[in-house]
């Protein structure tokens, strides 16, 4: 059954691959049509033919993991559906036609959407809980030293770790729980390539999940061996453990991804509930408002991914309240998905040009709710991430801590919960850089940005405020606990071994802390924990100082 199974899974790759070698084809001829029928008013036949392509593209697209092009496809066929010719149409139509193919071609260039996501069950990490957030990655080495070595490295960044010697301890633990990435030795004491061998025979054990290879050898049998076994990554001995941790948080990034936050504006309580129920089920989190006053406050404490937006409510229209979303220049680029019985094209083409995302006709399916707000949250976390991060360490930027230290200070304040703003500085960083060059500097930023991310609580935002000075909101902390985690935390960054071969290195790090009840907005706090950075360096580094007012 498992062999029918993958079977029938392989040859919908198959089909796939088909299909994704096409679509750029596809969709560079619907760019023509669109052309030709502008220039030429009496071409109806090639408005006729962007129709038929644009409605082929709706069929097609989404069965092959791209839902979100479907979804334009169909707007774009109604919208089309409409016009008898394009010399009627305004030059807004015009431009917003133009604007939904060019939307379909940057959608079509991201990788398909993994079918599972839209109709997935819960994620099993809903909440990892307070602490480091523990992934299981078990290592399969028989050299014993290296695999401590390595497993010392991945405990160090938060990681759990279980090791086997051998393919036999490793087939029994695999049945009893599968990790979230393995790191495998090509070649085992059980012979040559006998690591590959196992990945390749044991497919159905593994469950799709990320296997890195590791191996001394650097040939083309070895390499091939690892590429039929799924090629996941391939690693040279000696291991660059910064390479390994950088293709290991790759590969399981998706995994800890937190459940889509969606929020439900509507004023019949029963129907958004119904909505919640689904999309809960998916799971994603979700929230209701009814009342347009609570609107903005429900927005900036909720951080949602997206918004489903009722049109016809008794305070005001959902598109009027669209509005008032989209002057918050945060809010721009939110998906709002607005849910109506209103077929009325007229409002169709002015939710789109709000910059609303979809107009979804009620009763909407569950498939067909669930499709349209997933592959619009994975888009706009996509956007957003690339908006909001830093490109060296994948923290927030200075821009975007400042602006989540805000809104968590107003939190703090209106709960009257304790909250801990942190600024942390690297040791003469400057020494490093000199002595190691600047790659070498950026591995110790990466790493500290590594062990930030994967040691703090999901709830606490980290930032990379400057060069190699960091910023850590801690919510729901009083100082004392604050100075504790970071002291945990700079122990734990002082015994990293930086650096390779002869010139290895460590590095140190010093911080500065102040807490809300004695600053009350975001601006005195950073100063103040700035100060106390200063008194940090200024009384030897390699310390955590709180703020106190003699500074
Ligand atoms: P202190 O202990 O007082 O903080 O001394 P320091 O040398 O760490 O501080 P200083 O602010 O004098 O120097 C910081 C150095 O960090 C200077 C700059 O070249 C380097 N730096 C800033 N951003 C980066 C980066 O992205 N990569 C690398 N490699 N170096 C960086
Ligand atoms: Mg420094
Ligand atoms: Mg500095």
């Amino acid at each position: 059954m498992i062999a029918s199974k993958l079977d029938r899974a392989a040859k919908f790759r198959k089909l796939q691959e088909i299909y994704l070698a096409e679509l750029p084809g596809k969709i560079d001829q619907m760019r023509r049509q669109w052309e030709v029928a502008q220039d030429d008013n009496s071409a109806s036949d090639a408005f006729g033919k962007l129709q038929k392509s644009t409605h082929n593209l709706a069929g097609s697209a989404g069965t092959f993991g791209y839902t979100s092009v479907t979804n334009i496809a169909r707007v774009l066929e109604a919208l089309i559906g409409q016009i008898e010719s394009v010399g009627q149409c305004t030059q807004k139509t015009v431009d917003t036609i133009s604007e939904l193919i060019e939307e379909i071609g940057v959608l079509a260039q991201q990788p398909p959407q993994d079918m599972s996501i839209a109709f997935a069950t819960p994620s099993v990490d809903k909440n990892s809980g307070s602490g480091a957030r523990g992934q299981l990655v078990y290592i399969v080495e028989d050299d014993a030293l290296l695999a401590k070595e390595i497993c010392d490295q991945l405990m160090r960044y938060g990681y759990d770790v279980e090791i086997y010697a051998g393919t036999t301890e490793l087939a029994s633990a695999l049945k009893n729980q599968v990790p979230a990435a393995m790191l495998i030795d090509l070649n085992l004491s059980e012979g040559r390539l006998s690591g590959s061998g196992f990945i390749s025979s044991n497919m159905s054990l593994l469950k799709d999940i990320p296997v890195l290879f590791i191996s001394s050898q650097d040939d083309w049998d070895a390499r091939l061996s690892v590429a039929r076994a799924g090629n996941s990554a391939y690693l040279t001995k000696p291991l660059d453990f910064n390479e390994l941790l950088d293709r290991l948080e790759l590969l399981t990034v998706g995994q800890n991804e937190d459940p889509y936050r969606v929020l439900l504006v509507d004023d019949d309580p029963v129907l958004a509930e119904h909505h919640a129920l689904i999309l809960a089920e998916a799971g994603m989190e979700t929230k209701i408002v009814a009342r347009m006053s609570e609107l903005l406050p429900v927005i900036s404490s909720f951080h949602p991914d997206l918004i489903l937006m009722d049109i016809f409510m008794p305070e005001c229209s959902g598109l009027e309240a669209a509005k008032v979303i989209r002057q918050k220049s945060e809010l721009l680029s939110i998906p709002i998905v607005f849910l109506s019985t209103e077929a009325n094209l007229k409002t169709q083409r002015d939710v789109l040009e709000l910059g609303g995302d979809a107009f979804l006709k009620k009763p909407i399916s569950q498939a067909h709710l669930l499709s349209s707000v997933a592959t619009r949250v994975s888009r706009f976390r996509k956007l957003r991430s690339q908006m909001q991060q830093d490109a060296l360490t994948g923290l927030f930027n200075h821009a975007t801590i400042k602006v989540r230290l805000t809104s968590e200070v107003d939190r703090a304040l209106r709960k009257n919960s304790p909250l801990v703003f942190a600024m942390l500085d690297i040791d003469h960083f400057k020494k490093v850089n000199d002595q190691y060059g600047h790659p070498a500097g950026d591995a110790v930023i990466k790493s500290i940005s590594r062990l930030l991310k994967k040691r703090l609580r999901k709830s606490d935002v980290v930032g990379r405020y400057g060069g190699e000075e960091f910023a850590v909101v801690l919510p729901e902390t009083t100082v004392h606990e604050a100075k504790k985690i970071l002291d945990n935390l700079r122990q734990q960054f002082s015994e990293i071994i930086h650096g390779q071969g002869v010139s290895t290195f460590s590095c140190t790090f010093s911080g500065g802390i102040a807490s809300v009840s004695s600053f009350g907005d975001a601006a005195t706090l950073v100063d103040a924990a700035d100060r106390a950075l200063y008194k940090a360096k200024d009384s030897g580094r390699n310390r955590i100082c709180e703020y106190d007012e003699k500074l």
